[in-house]
């Protein structure tokens, strides 16, 4: 099975933030899910460098869009390293790779008909590059999303025929209900597709920073499209010297609901008049809200997933993401909220787990874990575990996958309190019981880490190595036997110094 996994590409324009990083995580997780099902995995992500949000930022900073492009690109290279993300690929729109393709399918689009010259008057958001429908003009002309005024624009433009794949798309949107996900995001891009489709720039006219249009030079292609397409471009030229496209090609795209229409009505559109299979799959995320607001850099209140990082490590920041607010939905984060589950689940309920295991397991067995047979009981607490998570994260349910893994952390730590290993330990002829117990929890131990394993990468690595388990694939319970000598283990999530 092969699995291609994106994130959107993000404008640099601005500093990444946690908006960026919460994106890139959910990508990640499933990116590294698949790697543990033995799957074949591309994961991409990268910056949007074209278009008004980037040229108008340039103009403000007196740089170029170029340069502006090069000053900020790494930082979000840098902050997919930080946060752990392991793409195969980082993408900038103003690779060569990528502008001669876009060039290549716009010619294609245009030579199937589906491309007309013709004029565009509208309401136009410069800060999300895009035309504004008539239900999505704010109070006194401003944009819903950044609450800015809106421009009157007038053009003669390029058109992609959208409204030519009204039916097309009601299609598609009938024959797989699963096309967008969660349910209620493909209710409002259907019913954006019902109010009856317009047909819709394919270039801008006025900008000169971006791809030419291959048979009118004098207008760039709009950078909705562009950046768009870099989901497809990449696979042809992301790995050097060889084309993947057929191999991974279609993708499952992670995204925020702020550019869903883009993705979910005319992205499809736009592949299928180039002749290219639809997305496999899109998961449309909310945001991570701090008093009521959208977390952006345009309202403020930014939180600096950094100092989160440098204190508590990556692990916790995307743990906490998704444990905290449910994947899909809106939800607050605060500073106050990490540190207690922080304190109370990752040290006290998981680490504390797991230096609670290794010690009686070196206490009582000289740091070897038995070969027996685990309790029925416990067993059956792990039943259909791993099936489940897999079900869950088929979908991208990333909050509810969390809680089905921390379901058994909480059984786990149960199981220590009712069997008491350190009062069968005092008595020998509990010896085999005791054996039982301890095997028991050394693999529900295994099993659980290897699940959290594509949420917190290094710590569970540690853990696992630590249980005398070099694979990272996924396992049931009860698939390897004992004898393993377990290593050495520093607290997986030490406790908050207050001095
Ligand atoms: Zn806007």
């Amino acid at each position: 099975m092969s699995f291609y996994v994106t994130t959107p590409i993000y404008y640099v324009n601005g500093e990444p933030h946690l908006g960026h990083a919460y994106s890139t995580i959910a990508a990640d997780i499933l990116a590294r899910h698949h790697r543990q099902r033995s799957d074949d995995v591309f994961f991409l992500t990268g910056t949007d460098e074209h278009g008004e949000p980037v040229a108008q930022q340039a103009e403000a900073e007196g740089v170029t869009p170029r340069e502006l492009g090069d000053r900020l690109a790494p930082r979000f290279k840098e902050m997919a390293r930080k946060i752990n993300a392991s793409n195969d690929f980082f993408i900038r729109t103003t690779d060569e790779g990528h502008m001669e393709r876009v060039q290549k399918i716009v010619q294609r689009v245009h030579d199937n008909g589906h491309v007309y010259e013709g004029m565009y008057e509208g309401w136009y958001c410069p800060r999300c590059a895009d035309f504004k429908t008539e239900s999505e003009v704010g109070p006194d002309n401003t944009c819903l999303i950044h609450k800015t005024p809106l421009t009157r624009e007038k053009q003669k433009n390029w058109f992609f025929k959208l409204s030519a794949f009204q039916a097309d798309l009601e299609r598609l949107y009938e024959e797989r209900p699963d096309f967008v996900i969660p349910e209620f995001r493909r209710n409002e891009a259907l019913s954006f597709i019902k109010q009856g489709l317009q047909d819709v720039s394919l270039s801008r006219p006025t900008l000169k920073w971006g791809v030419p249009v291959p048979w009118d030079t004098d207008q760039v292609i709009y950078v909705w499209f562009d950046a768009l397409l870099n989901y497809y471009t990449a696979l042809g030229y992301g790995i050097e010297g060889e084309d993947v496209t057929k191999k991974f090609w279609p993708p499952f795209h992670i995204l925020a609901k702020d550019i869903l229409k883009f993705h979910a009505v005319y992205w499809p559109a736009f592949l299928m008049a180039a002749d290219i299979e639809v997305p496999r799959r899109m998961f449309i995320h909310g945001y991570l809200l701090m008093e009521g607001h959208k977390m952006s850099k345009s309202l403020g209140n930014v939180l600096d997933p950094d100092k989160v990082i440098e204190q508590f490590g990556a692990d916790a920041l995307r743990f906490y993401c998704f444990r905290e607010v449910s994947f899909g939905q809106d939800g607050q984060i605060s500073p106050a909220g990490f540190e207690s589950r922080y304190e109370t689940e990752l040290a006290d309920q998981y680490g504390n787990l797991a230096n609670r295991v290794l010690s009686m397991i070196g206490r009582y067995r000289d740091g070897e874990i038995p070969d027996a047979d685990a309790e029925a009981e416990l067993a059956a607490d792990f039943n259909g575990a791993v099936d489940r998570v897999l079900g869950l994260l088929d979908a991208a349910e990333l909050t509810q996958a969390l809680e089905e893994i921390w379901r058994l952390v909480r059984r786990l730590n149960q199981y220590v309190e009712e069997t008491k290993p350190w009062e069968l330990s005092k008595d020998e002829s509990s010896a085999g019981r005791l054996d039982a117990v301890l095997y028991g929890l050394a693999e529900g131990l295994r099993v659980t880490t290897l699940l959290l394993h594509a949420y917190m990468p290094e710590t569970t690595a540690r853990l696992l190595d630590a249980l005398g388990e070099s694979g990272r694939e996924l396992a049931e319970f009860g698939s390897r036997g004992g004898g393993q000598s377990l290593g050495e283990l520093a607290p997986l999530f030490p406790k908050l110094q207050t001095a």
